[in-house]
């Protein structure tokens, strides 16, 4: 197993190579690179100044061969095929860490105003550059999902979704994709993620469609780095994400609800700790990940920001999951979603 300091390290400083199944842009805080390290489906940003470079499927330092394997994942065979309607597969939903379909159902948000967006997101970028498409129909995700099951074991999906003007944030849609999938693919163990619903019973709409678990991401507690990082998304009050979260954890279970908590926005670490641990205790796996500014955002565009120091993220990383595994809460015992994958943090590193 990696460890938690050179996972932490990793993160922040990339590595270079050439990974065939990489995203770039699209929604969150990263663009990376999925790859096998040590055998476990990881998620590295590809810089290619980065001192760790992978040769011949080891990982290097400064050219020191550091004893661990690096298999770069494998380019599915569903990325091959078309819908009917000509449209590439890989357009439609991507495979992320070795196992995981992943796709933004709605590419676009209704706070993605300059003055509005979160400052690390770049959810229309990916759509500008023609990556992807602005609307997942349910037709194409189940269609999709059912060749990526079929052709390539994929045994997740994970649907986020910018957010729409409607009291339900876009869940709506996210129910009946899910229902479409689950139709198609009933073994397909399905999370969603959205913005706290106005209305809380959409998130019973979204169990009932068939979603195991859910992500509502606030990606920090601290309400000035929310006005700071995410003008519009941190409007919405944190009274209206502990009552999602509660409702949420009675509606999937404890630990099937889950939340970015992103390192490097300014917040101090004493703080970010003791709200993972207010988290903790209401049933809600804070998933921990450095910030990884990319190309397209304001926070590389405008503000220039930077990933955080390594040594922070592997000390919020280790006292976090500290407090996972006390709760008796792994990403492990999440049925689908980011942390159960956990190829983004480093918390699987620190046993969480
Ligand atoms: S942790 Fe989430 S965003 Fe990262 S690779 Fe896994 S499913 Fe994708």
């Amino acid at each position: 197993m990696t460890s938690t300091a050179l996972r932490s390290e990793l993160a922040v400083r990339g590595v270079a190579l050439d990974a065939p199944v990489r995203r770039r842009g699209g929604a969150g805080p990263s663009d990376d690179g999925h790859v096998l390290l040590d055998g476990v489906g990881t998620a590295l940003p590809i810089v290619a100044t980065s001192r760790y470079r992978v040769s011949e499927g080891r990982l290097l330092l400064d050219g020191a061969d550091l004893g661990l394997d690096v298999e770069p994942v494998r380019r599915p065979a569903f990325y091959d095929l078309r819908t009917a309607d000509g449209i590439p597969y890989h357009q439609i939903a991507r495979l992320h860490g070795a196992d995981v379909l992943a796709t933004t159902v709605v590419q676009t948000c209704v706070r993605y105003a300059p003055e509005q967006r979160c400052r690390f997101c770049a959810i229309e970028e990916s759509l500008r550059s023609g990556a992807t498409t602005a609307v997942k129909t349910p037709a194409q995700l189940a269609e999709v999902a059912e060749a990526a099951v079929r052709l390539d074991g994929v045994r997740q999906l994970v649907l986020t979704t910018g957010t729409s003007a409607g009291r339900d944030r876009g869940a709506r849609h996210l129910a009946r994709c899910v229902r479409a999938v689950v139709e198609a693919v009933p073994d397909l163990a399905i999370q969603v993620q959205c913005e706290p619903p106005e209305e809380l019973a959409v998130l019973g709409d979204l169990r009932d469609a068939g979603a195991v678990s859910i992500g509502i991401h606030v990606e920090s507690l601290d309400e000035q780095v929310r006005r700071r990082w995410m003008p519009g998304k941190g409007s919405v009050p944190l009274s209206e994400y502990r009552a999602a979260w509660r409702e949420a954890v009675r509606v999937f279970g404890r630990n099937q609800v889950s939340t970015y908590l992103i390192v490097g926005l300014g917040e101090d670490p004493d703080e970010l700790v003791a709200g993972a641990a207010e988290l903790v205790e209401l049933g809600v796996y804070p998933f921990v990940v450095p910030l990884r500014p990319i190309a397209g955002t304001l926070a590389v565009d405008v503000d220039g920001a930077v990933t955080p120091p390594a040594a922070v993220v592997a000390d919020v990383t280790s006292r976090v999951a500290a407090l996972l595994r006390a709760a008796d809460m792994t990403g492990a015992d999440q049925r689908a979603g980011c942390a159960a994958c956990g190829a983004c943090s480093a918390l699987r590193s620190a046993g969480a």
